[in-house]
């Protein structure tokens, strides 16, 4: 167990409860800390996250929309669009914004530092 992401779970709780350790690389926990806050809206009440999960490349969260609001569904699909859509400029592996691509047989968003290192 990692006690940094434990932190997040702690301090997200009960929304990360499942996710015992990472579901991503920790430079995309900042992109996770966000969408909890989101999750955390007291006026949409959403129920959470039914998934968060690293796809062809990119960082992914499902929720459930049952308790929305009409009105918060398509502004939470919008807010949640937007930090998926930072994750493609964000290395999952460190979280660093520089020299950031998406490439490799199994598509991975990395810095190319990380990519050097995961090629060894
Ligand atoms: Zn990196």
């Amino acid at each position: 167990m990692n006690k940094e992401w434990n932190k997040l779970v702690e301090k997200h709780k009960p929304l990360l409860d499942e996710y015992k350790s990472a579901p991503v690389g920790k430079g995309w926990w900042i992109l996770i800390d966000s969408a909890c806050s989101l999750m955390e809206d007291k006026e949409m009440k959403p129920e959470g996250f039914t998934q968060i999960k690293e796809k062809f490349g990119g960082l992914r969260f499902y929720f459930g929309v049952s308790n929305l609001k009409d009105k918060s569904w398509p502004k939470m699909d919008q807010f949640i669009g937007s930090i998926e859509y930072m994750s493609w400029f964000i290395c999952e592996d460190c979280g660093s914004h520089d020299n950031v691509t998406t490439e490799g047989n199994w598509k991975k968003t990395l810095c190319k530092n990380c990519r050097k290192v995961r090629e060894n």
